[in-house]
Protein backbone atom coordinates (compact mmCIF):
# COMPACT_ATOMS: atom_id res chain seq x y z
CA UNK A 1 0.00 0.00 0.00
CA UNK A 2 1.43 3.14 -0.82
CA UNK A 3 1.57 5.88 2.08
CA UNK A 4 -0.97 8.31 0.61
CA UNK A 5 -3.79 5.09 0.51
CA UNK A 6 -2.32 4.09 3.77
CA UNK A 7 -3.03 7.79 5.19
CA UNK A 8 -6.15 7.62 3.83
CA UNK A 9 -7.62 4.16 4.83
CA UNK A 10 -6.07 4.75 8.46
CA UNK A 11 -7.88 7.77 8.60
CA UNK A 12 -11.25 6.50 7.52
CA UNK A 13 -10.90 3.92 10.08
CA UNK A 14 -9.95 6.34 12.79
CA UNK A 15 -13.43 8.52 11.74
CA UNK A 16 -15.15 5.04 11.89
CA UNK A 17 -14.38 4.24 15.12
CA UNK A 18 -12.98 6.62 17.22
CA UNK A 19 -14.21 10.05 15.75
CA UNK A 20 -16.57 11.25 18.90
CA UNK A 21 -16.26 14.94 17.76
CA UNK A 22 -20.27 15.82 17.71
CA UNK A 23 -21.68 18.92 15.61
CA UNK A 24 -25.34 19.48 14.32
CA UNK A 25 -24.90 19.83 10.72
CA UNK A 26 -22.84 15.97 10.66
CA UNK A 27 -24.52 13.55 8.84
CA UNK A 28 -26.82 16.31 7.63
CA UNK A 29 -27.92 16.02 3.46
CA UNK A 30 -30.03 18.44 2.91
CA UNK A 31 -27.60 20.75 0.89
CA UNK A 32 -29.60 24.18 2.04
CA UNK A 33 -28.39 22.97 5.33
CA UNK A 34 -24.85 22.17 4.66
CA UNK A 35 -24.43 25.21 2.87
CA UNK A 36 -25.44 27.53 5.92
CA UNK A 37 -23.11 25.83 8.39
CA UNK A 38 -20.61 26.51 5.33
CA UNK A 39 -21.14 30.09 5.30
CA UNK A 40 -21.13 30.31 9.45
CA UNK A 41 -17.52 28.21 9.75
CA UNK A 42 -16.01 30.90 7.10
CA UNK A 43 -13.62 32.68 9.55
CA UNK A 44 -15.37 31.12 12.48
CA UNK A 45 -14.89 28.05 14.83
CA UNK A 46 -17.37 25.49 15.38
CA UNK A 47 -18.29 25.98 18.92
CA UNK A 48 -18.92 29.19 18.03
CA UNK A 49 -20.86 28.71 15.08
CA UNK A 50 -22.87 26.18 16.33
CA UNK A 51 -25.49 28.10 18.12
CA UNK A 52 -25.96 30.46 15.51
CA UNK A 53 -26.95 27.60 12.84
CA UNK A 54 -29.61 26.02 15.49
CA UNK A 55 -31.15 29.43 15.66
CA UNK A 56 -31.30 30.34 12.06
CA UNK A 57 -32.34 26.34 11.10
CA UNK A 58 -35.08 27.36 13.87
CA UNK A 59 -36.05 30.73 12.29
CA UNK A 60 -35.50 30.16 8.78
CA UNK A 61 -35.49 26.07 8.11
CA UNK A 62 -35.92 25.89 4.54
CA UNK A 63 -34.24 27.73 1.74
CA UNK A 64 -37.24 29.85 0.95
CA UNK A 65 -37.80 30.91 4.62
CA UNK A 66 -34.80 32.79 4.33
CA UNK A 67 -34.76 34.26 0.80
CA UNK A 68 -38.51 35.62 1.87
CA UNK A 69 -36.87 37.05 5.39
CA UNK A 70 -36.73 40.82 6.55
CA UNK A 71 -33.00 41.91 6.04
CA UNK A 72 -32.54 43.89 9.42
CA UNK A 73 -34.20 40.13 10.93
CA UNK A 74 -31.20 38.17 9.47
CA UNK A 75 -28.61 40.54 10.25
CA UNK A 76 -29.70 40.75 13.66
CA UNK A 77 -29.06 36.94 14.16
CA UNK A 78 -26.12 37.05 12.03
CA UNK A 79 -24.91 39.86 14.94
CA UNK A 80 -21.49 38.72 16.84
CA UNK A 81 -20.01 37.07 13.51
CA UNK A 82 -18.45 39.63 12.33
CA UNK A 83 -17.61 39.20 8.23
CA UNK A 84 -20.95 40.70 7.40
CA UNK A 85 -20.13 40.19 3.54
CA UNK A 86 -21.34 36.38 4.38
CA UNK A 87 -24.32 37.30 5.46
CA UNK A 88 -25.48 39.62 2.78
CA UNK A 89 -24.16 36.93 0.19
CA UNK A 90 -25.84 34.41 2.17
CA UNK A 91 -29.61 36.38 1.91
CA UNK A 92 -28.18 37.22 -2.06
CA UNK A 93 -27.82 33.72 -2.34
CA UNK A 94 -31.11 31.91 -0.93
CA UNK A 95 -32.89 34.83 -3.29
CA UNK A 96 -31.05 33.94 -6.26
CA UNK A 97 -31.85 29.97 -5.89
CA UNK A 98 -35.28 30.75 -5.30
CA UNK A 99 -35.99 33.23 -7.94
CA UNK A 100 -33.47 31.38 -10.69
CA UNK A 101 -34.02 27.92 -9.66
CA UNK A 102 -37.28 27.50 -7.81
CA UNK A 103 -35.67 26.54 -4.27
CA UNK A 104 -33.63 23.64 -5.62
CA UNK A 105 -29.88 24.23 -4.79
CA UNK A 106 -27.39 23.62 -7.59
CA UNK A 107 -26.15 19.71 -7.62
CA UNK A 108 -22.79 20.15 -10.13
CA UNK A 109 -19.89 21.45 -8.57
CA UNK A 110 -19.03 24.52 -10.91
CA UNK A 111 -22.69 25.66 -10.36
CA UNK A 112 -22.00 25.19 -6.25
CA UNK A 113 -18.82 27.14 -6.82
CA UNK A 114 -20.51 30.13 -8.99
CA UNK A 115 -22.68 30.70 -6.28
CA UNK A 116 -22.15 34.58 -4.38
CA UNK A 117 -19.96 33.74 -1.35
CA UNK A 118 -18.68 30.00 -2.33
CA UNK A 119 -14.93 29.50 -2.61
CA UNK A 120 -12.97 26.51 -3.58
CA UNK A 121 -13.44 25.43 0.01
CA UNK A 122 -16.74 25.78 0.89
CA UNK A 123 -18.07 24.44 -3.02
CA UNK A 124 -16.04 21.26 -2.13
CA UNK A 125 -17.89 20.67 1.19
CA UNK A 126 -21.23 21.47 -0.04
CA UNK A 127 -20.21 19.12 -3.06
CA UNK A 128 -18.90 15.90 -1.19
CA UNK A 129 -21.28 16.27 2.19
CA UNK A 130 -24.64 17.20 0.17
CA UNK A 131 -24.13 15.19 -3.22
CA UNK A 132 -21.21 12.88 -2.65
CA UNK A 133 -19.53 14.43 -5.12
CA UNK A 134 -14.78 13.59 -5.62
CA UNK A 135 -14.22 16.96 -4.57
CA UNK A 136 -11.28 17.65 -1.42
CA UNK A 137 -11.63 19.83 1.26
CA UNK A 138 -8.64 22.05 1.87
CA UNK A 139 -8.82 24.05 5.15
CA UNK A 140 -6.53 24.97 7.88
CA UNK A 141 -6.91 21.76 9.91
CA UNK A 142 -6.03 19.23 6.41
CA UNK A 143 -3.25 21.32 5.90
CA UNK A 144 -1.88 21.08 9.31
CA UNK A 145 -2.62 17.27 9.03
CA UNK A 146 -1.13 16.71 5.35
CA UNK A 147 2.49 18.76 6.34
CA UNK A 148 2.87 17.20 9.29
CA UNK A 149 2.19 13.72 8.22
CA UNK A 150 4.11 14.17 5.00
CA UNK A 151 6.77 16.22 6.44
CA UNK A 152 5.58 19.15 3.69
CA UNK A 153 7.87 22.33 4.65
CA UNK A 154 6.36 24.19 1.49
CA UNK A 155 4.27 27.41 3.10
CA UNK A 156 0.39 27.09 2.82
CA UNK A 157 0.30 30.76 2.60
CA UNK A 158 1.63 30.80 -1.23
CA UNK A 159 -0.01 30.45 -4.22
CA UNK A 160 2.33 27.47 -4.92
CA UNK A 161 2.20 26.30 -1.46
CA UNK A 162 -1.78 26.72 -1.98
CA UNK A 163 -1.52 24.87 -4.99
CA UNK A 164 0.56 21.66 -4.05
CA UNK A 165 -1.67 21.46 -0.87
CA UNK A 166 -4.52 21.70 -2.51
CA UNK A 167 -3.38 18.51 -5.47
CA UNK A 168 -1.88 16.60 -2.71
CA UNK A 169 -5.65 16.83 -1.07
CA UNK A 170 -7.45 15.54 -4.13
CA UNK A 171 -4.90 12.59 -4.56
CA UNK A 172 -5.74 11.37 -1.23
CA UNK A 173 -9.38 11.31 -1.60
CA UNK A 174 -11.03 8.02 -1.78
CA UNK A 175 -14.54 7.13 -3.11
CA UNK A 176 -16.01 8.18 -0.25
CA UNK A 177 -15.51 11.55 -0.51
CA UNK A 178 -18.17 12.69 2.27
CA UNK A 179 -16.91 10.42 5.18
CA UNK A 180 -13.21 11.34 4.54
CA UNK A 181 -13.73 15.18 3.96
CA UNK A 182 -14.97 15.12 7.37
CA UNK A 183 -12.58 12.49 9.17
CA UNK A 184 -9.56 14.68 8.21
CA UNK A 185 -11.36 18.58 9.40
CA UNK A 186 -12.32 16.81 12.40
CA UNK A 187 -8.79 14.75 12.81
CA UNK A 188 -7.32 18.28 12.49
CA UNK A 189 -9.69 19.65 15.10
CA UNK A 190 -9.49 16.87 18.15
CA UNK A 191 -6.39 15.29 17.50
CA UNK A 192 -3.69 17.21 14.95
CA UNK A 193 -4.69 20.55 16.81
CA UNK A 194 -2.19 23.64 15.96
CA UNK A 195 -0.81 23.42 19.21
CA UNK A 196 -0.18 19.61 22.02
CA UNK A 197 -1.38 18.29 19.55
CA UNK A 198 -2.57 14.33 20.68
CA UNK A 199 0.84 12.65 19.74
CA UNK A 200 0.54 10.13 22.01
CA UNK A 201 -2.88 8.56 20.84
CA UNK A 202 -2.66 9.21 17.55
CA UNK A 203 -2.64 6.16 14.89
CA UNK A 204 -0.20 7.56 12.50
CA UNK A 205 2.38 7.83 15.04
CA UNK A 206 4.56 5.58 13.55
CA UNK A 207 4.33 6.97 9.69
CA UNK A 208 4.12 10.83 10.55
CA UNK A 209 7.24 12.24 9.21
CA UNK A 210 6.97 15.73 11.78
CA UNK A 211 6.59 13.01 14.71
CA UNK A 212 9.43 11.04 13.58
CA UNK A 213 11.95 13.80 12.93
CA UNK A 214 10.28 16.00 15.77
CA UNK A 215 9.23 18.78 13.97
CA UNK A 216 5.66 19.15 14.78
CA UNK A 217 6.39 22.69 15.98
CA UNK A 218 7.72 23.88 12.56
CA UNK A 219 4.67 22.57 10.67
CA UNK A 220 2.93 23.75 8.78
CA UNK A 221 5.20 26.70 7.73
CA UNK A 222 3.04 30.30 7.16
CA UNK A 223 4.62 33.18 5.79
CA UNK A 224 4.56 35.87 8.20
CA UNK A 225 1.29 37.96 8.94
CA UNK A 226 0.93 40.87 7.48
CA UNK A 227 0.65 44.17 9.66
CA UNK A 228 -2.56 45.13 10.95
CA UNK A 229 -4.01 48.76 9.76
CA UNK A 230 -4.64 50.29 13.18
CA UNK A 231 -8.29 52.76 12.80
CA UNK A 232 -9.14 55.18 14.83
CA UNK A 233 -13.28 55.42 15.45
CA UNK A 234 -14.70 58.37 17.49
CA UNK A 235 -18.77 57.49 18.07
CA UNK A 236 -20.82 60.17 19.70
CA UNK A 237 -23.70 59.04 21.09
CA UNK A 238 -26.25 61.71 20.31
CA UNK A 239 -29.78 61.41 22.80
CA UNK A 240 -32.04 64.21 21.79
CA UNK A 241 -35.04 65.63 24.33
CA UNK A 242 -36.88 62.08 23.58
CA UNK A 243 -34.67 60.10 25.00
CA UNK A 244 -33.82 58.86 21.59
CA UNK A 245 -30.67 57.71 19.77
CA UNK A 246 -29.31 58.51 16.74
CA UNK A 247 -28.16 55.95 14.23
CA UNK A 248 -27.17 55.41 11.06
CA UNK A 249 -26.79 52.10 8.94
CA UNK A 250 -23.18 51.53 6.79
CA UNK A 251 -24.22 51.04 3.40
CA UNK A 252 -20.25 51.64 2.07
CA UNK A 253 -18.06 49.33 0.84
CA UNK A 254 -15.96 49.34 4.13
CA UNK A 255 -16.57 47.01 6.93
CA UNK A 256 -19.35 46.75 8.71
CA UNK A 257 -21.94 46.67 5.76
CA UNK A 258 -25.76 47.13 7.02
CA UNK A 259 -25.11 47.35 10.43
CA UNK A 260 -26.05 50.46 12.43
CA UNK A 261 -23.67 52.66 14.54
CA UNK A 262 -24.02 56.22 16.64
CA UNK A 263 -22.43 58.97 14.53
CA UNK A 264 -18.87 58.18 13.42
CA UNK A 265 -15.98 60.25 12.80
CA UNK A 266 -12.92 58.53 11.83
CA UNK A 267 -9.43 60.39 12.27
CA UNK A 268 -5.72 59.22 11.88
CA UNK A 269 -4.95 59.44 15.36
CA UNK A 270 -7.03 59.53 18.97
CA UNK A 271 -8.96 63.08 19.50
CA UNK A 272 -9.47 64.29 22.61
CA UNK A 273 -13.17 65.47 23.74
CA UNK A 274 -11.97 69.09 22.55
CA UNK A 275 -10.06 68.00 19.87
CA UNK A 276 -13.18 66.02 18.48
CA UNK A 277 -15.67 68.95 18.92
CA UNK A 278 -12.90 70.79 16.62
CA UNK A 279 -13.15 67.97 13.82
CA UNK A 280 -16.86 67.81 13.70
CA UNK A 281 -18.23 70.37 11.62
CA UNK A 282 -20.88 72.46 13.67
CA UNK A 283 -24.24 74.37 12.80
CA UNK A 284 -23.76 78.02 13.40
CA UNK A 285 -22.66 79.09 16.75
CA UNK A 286 -23.24 76.25 18.72
CA UNK A 287 -20.36 74.34 20.61
CA UNK A 288 -19.97 70.53 21.52
CA UNK A 289 -20.44 69.56 25.21
CA UNK A 290 -18.34 66.07 24.87
CA UNK A 291 -17.97 63.62 27.50
CA UNK A 292 -15.70 60.55 26.86
CA UNK A 293 -17.36 57.62 28.26
CA UNK A 294 -15.58 54.58 27.29
CA UNK A 295 -13.26 52.41 24.54
CA UNK A 296 -12.90 49.43 22.48
CA UNK A 297 -10.83 47.81 20.74
CA UNK A 298 -11.41 44.94 17.78
CA UNK A 299 -9.45 42.81 15.95
CA UNK A 300 -10.48 42.18 12.26
CA UNK A 301 -8.23 39.86 9.37
CA UNK A 302 -6.25 42.80 8.48
CA UNK A 303 -7.54 45.67 10.71
CA UNK A 304 -7.80 46.49 14.14
CA UNK A 305 -10.28 49.29 15.04
CA UNK A 306 -9.65 51.42 18.28
CA UNK A 307 -13.18 53.10 19.39
CA UNK A 308 -13.44 55.76 21.68
CA UNK A 309 -17.33 56.72 22.70
CA UNK A 310 -18.89 60.06 23.57
CA UNK A 311 -21.71 60.86 24.64
CA UNK A 312 -23.53 64.07 23.47
CA UNK A 313 -27.17 65.56 24.43
CA UNK A 314 -28.10 67.01 20.99
CA UNK A 315 -29.40 69.99 20.75
CA UNK A 316 -29.03 70.53 16.80
CA UNK A 317 -25.31 71.49 17.20
CA UNK A 318 -24.13 69.69 14.46
CA UNK A 319 -26.00 68.78 10.78
CA UNK A 320 -26.50 65.30 10.51
CA UNK A 321 -26.93 63.22 7.51
CA UNK A 322 -30.09 62.84 6.25
CA UNK A 323 -30.29 59.27 6.34
CA UNK A 324 -30.13 58.29 10.19
CA UNK A 325 -33.13 57.39 12.53
CA UNK A 326 -33.39 58.38 15.87
CA UNK A 327 -34.25 55.00 18.25
CA UNK A 328 -35.71 54.51 20.98
CA UNK A 329 -33.22 53.19 24.01
CA UNK A 330 -35.63 50.25 24.27
CA UNK A 331 -35.63 49.49 20.95
CA UNK A 332 -32.12 48.99 20.21
CA UNK A 333 -31.85 45.47 20.22
CA UNK A 334 -34.06 45.45 17.36
CA UNK A 335 -31.28 46.90 15.23
CA UNK A 336 -27.85 44.81 14.30
CA UNK A 337 -24.84 46.74 14.87
CA UNK A 338 -21.08 45.64 15.06
CA UNK A 339 -19.01 43.66 17.51
CA UNK A 340 -17.51 46.75 19.05
CA UNK A 341 -20.97 48.75 19.99
CA UNK A 342 -22.75 45.63 20.85
CA UNK A 343 -19.97 45.17 23.55
CA UNK A 344 -19.96 49.05 24.59
CA UNK A 345 -24.00 48.95 25.04
CA UNK A 346 -23.38 46.19 27.35
CA UNK A 347 -21.47 47.26 28.91
CA UNK A 348 -22.71 51.06 29.29
CA UNK A 349 -26.14 49.28 29.68
CA UNK A 350 -27.62 50.93 26.75
CA UNK A 351 -29.34 47.46 25.83
FE1 LIG B 1 -0.40 15.04 14.14
FE2 LIG B 1 1.11 14.03 16.09
FE3 LIG B 1 -0.49 12.46 14.72
FE4 LIG B 1 1.66 13.45 13.57
S1 LIG B 1 1.62 12.04 15.28
S2 LIG B 1 -0.40 13.35 12.68
S3 LIG B 1 1.76 15.47 14.51
S4 LIG B 1 -1.13 14.16 16.04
Amino acid sequence: MTSQKLFSSKLLCWHNNENKRILPWKKETDPYKIWLSEILLQQTRAAQAIPYYLNFINNYPTIFDLAKANDDDVFRLWQGLGYYNRCKNMLWTARFICTHNKGQFPTKHEDILALKGVGTYTAAAIASFAFGLPYAVVDGNVTRVLARYFGISESISTTLGKKSFAELAQKLLPKKSADYNQAIMDFGAEICTPSAPKCASCPFQIECVAFQTKTINLLPVKAKNKVRKTRYFHFVILKNEEGKIWLQERTSKDIWPHLFVPFLLETQELLTSSELSKSIPLSKRKTLNLKFIGSEKQLLTHQQIISHFFELNFKNQLTLPPDGIWVKKEKLRNYPFPKTIISFFEKSLYF
